[in-house]
Order: C-alpha cells, then structure tokens, then sequence
C-alpha cells in the first residue's frame, strides 16, 4: 500500500495502544497486512519499466506529499491524546518495510535497468504484495477514509 496508508495504520496502532513495546512491532506486522490487502500497484515485466509509469509517478508524487503532511499534521493534531514520539514511531514502524525498496529504486532510475540484488526479506515482502493493480487505487482511498474515521474516533 501506499505509505500515507501504512503510516495511518501506523498512527491508529499509537493512538490506540499507546505504549511503545505494543505500538512498535504492531505496526510493524500491520505493514505485512495491508499489503496482503488488493491495493495499488503497476505490474510491467520489468521495475525499470514500471518507474517510469506515469500513473506509478504521479501516485507517488502524491503519495510523498500526503505522507509529510501526516507527519506534519497528526502530531499537532493529536496532542493530549499519544505521545508525540509513540506516535512518530508507530508511523515510522509501520512504513519502515518498504524501505528496502529505496536502494533499488534509486539504483533502476539511474541505470534504467532492474535491481535484482535482493535479498529473502524483500522477496517475501513482494510475495505477500499478491495483487497490485491501478484499480486498488479505490482500496487505498476507502483504506484511508476509514482509518481517518476511526482515528478520529480514538481520538475524541
Ligand atoms: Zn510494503
């Protein structure tokens, strides 16, 4: 899933449990449940290939802009109601997974070649990813109107 949905999850996981020795490999595993979920995604034979999207880029770009603003926002938002530290945690935990992606990411924009020097973490993590298609997109959009409900919810 996107990572302004992981670290939804990742602030509702804070909010909700609040100590650090639960929020953290909470929102950790909730990284690997929301990808099994159907969520959006671009397959091309090839990841070089697929980066180049544009549909891939543009989500992207939104993607990185909703994130700050999450990490912005949720802080000054939830104030009073989780520490501001469990919650960037929770947050950061529950994206962290997908940050080994980021080598080969860089490594196929520059060479414009796949990156196929992963290792048996990452090679699960697209596993669990079983069905990434442009029209999960409504899934990540229903994902975060019901976490933002909900957080809503716990917060109040
Ligand atoms: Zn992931």
């Amino acid at each position: 899933m996107t990572a302004t949905n992981h670290m939804l999850a990742g602030a509702v996981v804070a909010v909700a449990l609040h100590q650090p020795i639960l929020v953290l490999p909470v929102a950790f595993m909730s990284h690997f449940v929301l990808d099994a979920i159907p969520h959006f995604g671009i397959k091309e034979d090839h990841p070089a290939e697929r980066n180049r999207h544009p549909l891939f880029r543009y989500i992207i770009v939104i993607d990185i802009a909703m994130a700050v603003c999450l990490m912005v926002l949720l802080p000054a938002i939830l104030k009073g109601v989780v520490s501001r530290w469990v919650l960037m945690l929770g947050m950061f935990f529950a994206f962290a997974p997908d940050l080994v992606w980021i080598r080969g990411f860089i490594s196929e924009m520059r060479t414009k070649t796949d990156f196929k020097r992963y290792g048996w973490f990452a090679n699960m993590h697209q596993r669990i990813q079983w069905f990434e298609k442009p029209w999960g997109l409504v899934t990540e959009v229903v994902w975060f109107g019901a976490m933002a409900t909900l957080l809503g919810f716990l917060a109040a």
